[in-house]
């Protein structure tokens, strides 16, 4: 397998030799998809996976860029270091990264409802709220158990509440400001390869949804994750090694992931509330608007341990809104 890379390959000194053996398989099977198809849509975030990708294909595979799409989905909550980072990539890279939008979040929440727990709960939650039989059963009863769901008591009397104060709750912002935009632009260009920047290692239900780094689709474009089998350490070790930086979202406000701006589902949303507020007063104030039912109500009834408002910040959101509009 290992003669399918030529020893010329320019890798630099990774601090592991399990990094390098990594690096050498993900490139294996790059080469191996990549051949296998004529057009390769790369989605690029702006966050640190995709990072990797991007410097994987432009750096190892120069031959196959040609056939790729590297595509960035904005929801109408950017932060403005993601754009700018995107930016840095074209002109690093000399690549050219089709900038797509959906319905921005904004509008889909207006309309829909707030994103809140996380999707699959949201989703149920609506139900629930609006009435469907099947709703209650699903908050209160064994539903969720077959399901491996589990509403929390906190989190039973967060649905109560929000249905008595008829507190519309949706996770529909991800299939209209994300899924949807990607699904046009990959019907629209015939792409045959949907390559993105999951990892094994970050856990949830990704990584109990997915067994491999490669699915063969019967409908739609195959999928492919190059960095599936990565952990953290074989991560830093590669951007380390090959000199990547990552956006100032990392570099500068010392974020962990970049994840959706702003989204109540991120555990670790009150650390980037915190950055936000020190970077991006304006964006602070815009999820604030957006959001800010969400994390208060999921605060109020203690439904996480992590609490979605920073400690220093739980005041009432017309507080934390004005606070954002001092900046
Ligand atoms: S991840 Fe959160 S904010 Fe982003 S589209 Fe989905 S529900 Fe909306």
């Amino acid at each position: 397998m290992q003669g399918m890379i030529p020893q010329e390959y320019p890798f630099p000194q990774y601090a592991e030799d399990l990094t390098r053996v990594q690096v050498i398989e993900t490139c294996i099977k790059m080469k191996q998809h990549f051949r296998d198809h004529d057009r390769i849509l790369i989605s690029v975030s702006g966050g640190s996976d995709s990072d990797c990708i991007v410097h994987l294909v432009c750096k190892y595979f120069p031959e196959y860029v040609e056939k790729c799409h590297f595509v960035f989905v904005n929801t109408g909550l950017e932060y403005a270091a993601t754009k700018r980072h995107l930016d840095d990539l074209e002109e690093k890279y000399g690549i050219k990264i089709n900038r797509i939008r959906g319905k921005s979040v904004v509008t889909v929440i207006r309309s829909s409802g707030i994103p809140i727990l996380s999707k699959i709960k949201s989703k149920f939650l609506g139900l629930y709220i609006r009435g469907f039989p099947s709703g209650e059963k699903y908050v209160f009863g064994d539903g969720y158990k077959v399901k491996k769901l589990q509403f929390t008591e906190n989190q039973k009397r967060l649905a109560i509440y929000l249905k008595s104060n008829a507190i519309s709750v949706s996770s529909k912002c991800c299939d209209d400001s994300k899924k949807k935009p990607i699904h046009t632009y990959i019907h629209t260009y015939g792409i045959d390869l949907n390559c993105t920047g999951e990892r094994e290692a970050e856990g949830g239900q990704r990584a109990m949804i997915h067994k491999s780094c490669f699915e063969c689709k019967e409908k739609g474009p195959d999928k492919y994750m190059p960095l599936w089998w990565w952990d953290d350490y074989v991560k830093a070790d590669f951007k380390a090694a090959e000199g990547i930086t990552y956006s100032d979202c990392y570099e500068v406000y010392g974020m962990k992931r970049t994840g959706c701006c702003g989204c109540p589902f991120n555990l670790d949303i009150a650390r980037d509330l915190q950055a936000m507020y020190e970077y991006e007063p304006n964006l602070y104030k815009a999820c604030m608007n957006v959001f800010g039912l969400a994390y208060e109500l999921t605060d109020r009834f203690n439904c996480r341990r992590k609490k979605c408002l920073p400690d220093s910040f739980q005041m009432t959101i017309e507080q934390e809104i004005e606070r954002g509009n001092e900046n």
